[in-house]
């Protein structure tokens, strides 16, 4: 059988082992498969290659280029996924394993490119939040802007998900428009290592962004610098030691760390015996402890129930247990496959006797399982083993000791207080899930637990036909957790690209605010136009580009009419006296839906032109009543463009509407699509 030598990536070109270089063995039945590892490998030379080339390169892009470049390596990876599956078997995990990793992965950088288009601009700057006044009369403002790093990502990355641990860190480090050097676990990283190939053969990325270390990291470590992001997923001890680097501590670079985690599933106390949610708390403690053989982050380490329902959710996860076939993941009715080497298994069965001298183990003793078709001796095979912990308040492994396979330890809570003291006895988790129909006692543990946990996962009845299940991370939601699960967090939409960035406080005029910011913001240079702005296309249209629209006069017919009209006859509009004893009105004032109605008609040009449709109103307040009599006017100025497609592209507006007296009335955003 040939041994495949694992080659790292560096400085644009592929570099072969050395003597330096590892064994790597298939974890189905132990035979050396691969060797990774070239201890001469130029630390110094990769991070700057990273920061002239990559980071040079990717900032060339703004944050829409960026995410089209994503979703391109997406769909080419899509299609060439069955290598991946092909290759991933002898890592232990069977074909189910292959779809949280690989297309987990795949999906990722595809959710990463579609919320980038629609959450971040088409540009290099990212606001963050709104402008601040600073200032009585407004020349002085405030805004909060993120430029990307001019630095390097170093990701450290766990065994368990080759494929989805590199592209979960890739997505948001390159849309933020910083490179990348991966160090893949070297258990599993001839995985990393073909799906580096596929990613750089597809041609989409740009020179320069992404690096790949097969084998040891050697010493890049104490090369980061201050904008330099290493980001590191695997046990407590490895990252302890990596985050005391003396030059990251000197440095300050920044430390993500995804650590390992007591994460918990609770019964709630509501739930009953022969209902749906019973069933639903079983299944998804099976499969958190099958999938991937335990060996997930966010797997369920401690299962919480009621007291009453112990002996009775015992009896059910031993039966379903039995029915779990633990054998060749290549084989389509295994259900479990293998560890990922020989070492993790023994690391799993001495963290398993730990848990053992608090908790009976209640189902899979340790080797009295029916195996198919594999070497005993040789292959990684753990079955689940269930352990009860009949005293969790004194128990000290249970809540600590993370055997990183398919082992879980089940306890009984005599009420909620109960129940969350368990909870948070992890000292810190991603996740904990709470199977429920009760909202209060969600709201009750929200509140006493949701500072222990990156992640709380509420499911029954109503959730679960669409549920995405308690061990799975999503590129919308945060992952992560405090204390011992490291204390960051990574993903979260735009959240996880903010790793990458440095967010500023900026303050200044409105003028600078704004061609700093890419926005317009009131206060700052208005373009005057011959043509109505209407009548121009997106491509033309210039930030700040203003109409101002004649006035109108609104009178009591008006607000007559139109509340007859609309069926809008709210008493502030028809009621002198009720009006009056609101403390809002002076007396009867116009609908605010009128004013905006008005103000459309003040500022549409009506013939046909490149815009095509009116998609959307944000951020509307009311700030002084109108009544009849009183006339209003509109400046409709450019806010922001959003090109969407080759077609059309958004348009903000901001709009004002001042009344006789120049007092502000109603403000708000107003979206419309352009034809380019
Ligand atoms: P690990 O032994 O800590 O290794 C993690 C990574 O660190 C690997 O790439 C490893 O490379 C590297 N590493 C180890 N020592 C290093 C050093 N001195 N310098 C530079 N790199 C070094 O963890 P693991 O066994 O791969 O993963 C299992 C653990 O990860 C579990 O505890 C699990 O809970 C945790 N995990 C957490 C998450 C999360 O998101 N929170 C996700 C997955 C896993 P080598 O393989 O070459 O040693």
């Amino acid at each position: 059988m040939t041994i495949q030598d694992v080659q790292s990536f560096a400085k644009g070109a592929w570099v072969q082992t050395n003597d330096s270089a590892r064994p790597i063995y298939s974890a189905i039945n132990g035979d050396m498969i691969a060797r990774a590892g070239n201890d001469a490998l130029d630390a110094v030379g990769m991070i700057d290659y990273a920061k002239a080339v990559g980071g040079a390169n990717l900032r060339k892009l703004t944050f829409h280029a960026r995410a089209r470049m994503l979703k391109a390596v997406a769909q080419s990876l899509m299609a060439q996924k069955q290598a991946l599956y092909d290759i991933s078997f002898s890592t232990g995990a069977t074909q189910k394993d292959h779809l949280i990793d690989i297309d987990g992965g795949i999906g990722t950088l595809f959710a990463y490119s579609s919320m980038a288009r629609r959450e971040m601009p088409d540009s290099d700057i990212y606001l963050d939040g709104k402008v601040e006044r600073l200032s009585r009369n407004g020349t002085f403002l405030g805004q909060h802007v993120c430029t990307s790093l001019p630095g390097v990502a170093v990701h450290i990355n766990a065994f368990n998900f080759p494929v989805w641990g590199m592209l979960e860190k890739l997505a948001p480090a390159f849309l933020a428009g910083v490179p990348a050097i991966v160090k893949p676990a070297t258990a599993t990283c001839y995985v990393t290592e073909l799906c580096v190939r596929l990613i750089l053969e597809s041609g989409f990325l740009p020179e320069g962004a992404l690096q790949l270390v097969s084998g040891r990291l050697g010493s890049m470590l104490k090369y980061v610098e201050s904008h330099d992001v290493v980001s590191f997923t695997g046990s407590a001890e490895t990252a302890l030691i990596l985050h005391s680097t003396p030059e990251i501590l000197q440095n300050a670079t920044r430390f993500i760390a995804e650590q390992d985690s007591l994460n918990a599933s609770l019964l709630g106390p509501d739930v009953l015996p022969g209902t749906a949610e019973f069933d639903l708390f079983a299944q998804e403690v099976i499969r958190e402890m099958t999938t991937k053989a335990g060996q997930k982050c966010t797997a369920i380490r401690r299962i919480l129930v009621p007291e009453a329902q112990l002996e009775l959710m015992v009896e059910k996860l031993k039966k379903s247990l039995s029915q779990v076939v633990v054998g060749d993941p290549r084989n389509k009715d295994t259900c479990m496959g293998a560890l990922v080497s020989e070492a993790q298994k023994r690391d799993v069965l001495k963290k398993a006797k730990l848990i053992g001298q608090d908790a009976d183990c209640v189902a899979g003793k340790p080797y009295q399982f029916d195996l198919q078709n594999v070497d005993l001796q040789k292959g990684a095979f753990v079955p689940p083993l269930l352990f009860c912990c009949w005293s969790p308040d004194s128990a000290e492994h249970v809540h600590d000791v993370e055997a990183f396979g398919p082992v879980s330890t089940i306890m009984a809570y005599r009420d909620l207080n109960h129940a969350t003291e368990l909870l948070n006895r992890g000292k810190g988790s991603l996740v904990a899930s709470v199977i429920t129909n009760d909202a209060d006692v969600a709201s009750d543990i929200v509140l006493k637990s949701g500072a222990f946990h990156g992640r709380l996962y509420f499911n029954n009845g109503t959730s679960m036909a669409e549920s995405t299940g308690h061990g799975s991370p999503l590129p919308h939601m945060v992952h992560g957790g405090p204390g011992r699960a490291g204390g960051s967090e990574e993903l979260g939409g735009v959240r996880g690209v903010m790793h990458y960035m440095q967010r500023t406080g900026l303050q200044g005029s409105p003028d600078i605010i704004a061609q700093v910011g890419k926005k317009w913001v009131p206060g700052a240079k208005e373009v005057t136009e011959k043509n109505h702005p209407f009548t121009r296309r997106f491509s033309s249209l210039q930030i700040g580009e203003t109409l101002y629209t004649a006035s109108r006069q609104i009178s009591m017919e008006d607000i007559e009419h139109f509340a007859h009209f609309t069926g809008d006859k709210f008493y502030a509009h028809m009621d002198e006296e009720a009006a009056k004893r609101n403390p809002f009105f002076p007396g009867r004032v116009a609908h605010g839906y009128l004013l905006l109605s008005f103000a459309a008609g003040l500022f549409v040009e009506p013939n046909e032109g490149p815009v095509l449709a009116n998609t959307g109103l944000d951020n509307l307040r009311f700030m002084k009543p109108v009544q009849a009599d009183d006339s209003i006017k509109v400046r409709l100025t450019v806010k922001h463009k959003t090109p969407r497609n080759k077609e059309y592209g958004e348009i903000r507006w901001h709009v004002s509407l001042t009344n006789q007296d120049d007092e502000l009335v109603a403000e708000y955003e107003l979206l419309t699509m352009n034809a380019f």
